[in-house]
């Protein structure tokens, strides 16, 4: 068994290929940005770039409050929506 910290999922793991033909697991930290948008990948506004801050802010200033907040960008919610209702969908 690895040591405890390993186990955790906040290191994340790189198989690599050693000369002597092994494999073993490199853990690395998770590389930080902004946070992107699910559908296009566009960066995402009003969401905070540091982990801390993400940590700590209360949950109302972590994302926009509206729908999709945090996880689309505006422009796709307006598709999706638009979308949505052409087909009678409820959201
Ligand atoms: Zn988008």
């Amino acid at each position: 068994m690895v040591r405890p910290m390993y186990r955790s999922r906040s290191l994340r793991r790189i198989w690599r290929r050693t000369p002597g033909g092994r494999t073993v697991i490199h853990y690395e930290r998770r590389r930080r940005g902004v946070m992107r948008c699910g559908r296009c990948g566009a960066p995402l506004g009003g969401v905070p770039i540091s982990e801390d801050e993400r940590r700590w802010l209360p949950k109302t200033k972590k994302r926009p409050e509206r729908m999709f907040g945090g996880v689309l960008c505006p422009r796709c919610l307006k598709e999706v929506l638009k979308e949505a209702v052409r087909k009678g969908l409820s959201l």
